[in-house]
């Protein structure tokens, strides 16, 4: 195991936070793992504290058939924002932005430097663009913040990834991922190794997230350069819900994570297979954000992982003081895949969401 710590720009005086990759075995297949990156979604960080273990065995077996890179913690600017006893891993306090959103758009970076680059040779072509993108990071002038400086380099060290994996959870939910609709069924062996109940695809979910700023340059050069494949499969995986940290529960997702890298051939042995059965792909649009009509305390009615059909009650509202009381209705039918953790309801956010086969949102897709 190779340690790589990189200090991020822009620390204050007396103060320097770095960022820490992980690196295992050699080759030229390559996986990245990162956890974390909304800090205070810790589920990942303990996989990633297995995985860290577990790659060491590999690596000191021999068994490891490519370079693994992981990153524990992803935000280390967010893991110490602790205001007045609460974590608030998912904004930065200074800007307000959403650490996962606003990644660089590698495409527009390198469309240019690709003109007659490329050639009939796929696995040149591949390594010439992602030379390009590193390149094309190490030329953008200096990071104008911490975040920026964060953020470019979670991205140098993916993008030349065949495998990219952003490791995040949900407020109470079970295992649900976001990916491209093009590498739904690659990811279908993941998602049933994760037991996951939700499959949520979209080629533009409208945030530049991490996951989307690794795989859609790729969907984004290929009309201007034909010859492209898509070579790079990433996810976000949502491990569950906030509080499943637990050493059993995190143990088995990080030994399902080793065994779909073994599948796609970045580590030998044996291992099990992928449970045959997965949940379906559906459309990232087809998702309902249930909201409530009124302020008010909340009651759910349903579980997460709940089967729900048209018309089924999902919450209810009460307005305490007037004594005001709605039932928020499925819309769609589906798996109930997350909930929020604040039981009051208030304007414009989300309460539940429920994973359905049809489109029924457009626009940007992923809240804030
Ligand atoms: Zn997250």
């Amino acid at each position: 195991m190779q340690r790589i710590d990189h200090p991020l720009p822009w620390g204050m005086p007396g103060t320097q936070r770095s960022l820490t990759v992980l690196r295992f075995g050699a080759g030229s297949r390559k996986a990245y793992i990162q956890a974390s990156l909304h800090a205070d979604e810790l589920p990942g960080m303990r996989v990633a504290v297995e995985l860290k273990r577990r790659l060491r065995e590999l690596e000191a077996e021999g068994r490891l058939r490519g370079v693994i890179e992981l990153v524990p913690v992803a935000n280390p600017i967010g893991l110490g924002q602790m205001f007045q006893a609460t974590h608030q891993g998912r904004f930065e306090l200074g800007s307000g932005r959403n650490f996962n959103r606003d990644f660089p758009a590698l495409d527009v970076l390198i469309g240019e430097a690709l003109v007659g680059r490329l050639d009939d040779d796929a696995e040149q072509n591949v390594a010439r663009v992602r030379q390009a993108m590193r390149q094309a990071l190490d030329n953008l002038p200096s990071a104008g913040s911490e975040l920026q400086g964060l953020q470019r380099l979670l991205l140098r060290h993916a993008c030349d990834a065949d495998l990219v994996l952003d490791l995040h959870c949900d407020f109470e939910a079970c295992v649900h991922l976001y990916a491209l609709p093009q590498q739904a069924e690659a990811l279908k062996p993941l998602a049933a190794r994760l037991g996951a109940g939700a499959l949520l695809m979209a080629e533009d979910a409208g945030g530049s997230s991490f996951d989307e700023a690794c795989s859609t340059p790729w969907l984004r050069l290929a009309p201007r350069y034909p010859q492209l494949p898509l070579a790079c499969l990433a996810a976000t995986v949502e491990l569950g819900g906030m509080l499943d940290t637990g050493a059993e529960r995190c143990t088995a997702q990080a030994e399902a994570i080793l065994a779909f890298l073994a599948e796609r051939g970045l580590i030998d042995g044996a291992w099990p297979e992928a449970p045959a059965e997965c949940c379906p792909a559906t459309p990232f649009d087809g998702a309902q954000y249930a909201l409530a009509p009124h302020a008010g305390v909340v009651g759910y009615l349903q579980p997460v992982g709940a089967r729900v059909a048209v018309g089924d009650p999902l919450f209810e509202v009460i307005d305490p003081l007037d004594d005001r009381h709605s039932i928020v209705r499925a819309e769609t039918a589906g798996i109930v895949y997350a909930r929020e953790r604040l039981r009051f309801a208030q304007p414009g956010l989300w309460l539940v969401k429920v994973a359905g086969a049809t489109p029924i949102r457009q626009g940007r897709l992923l809240s804030d």
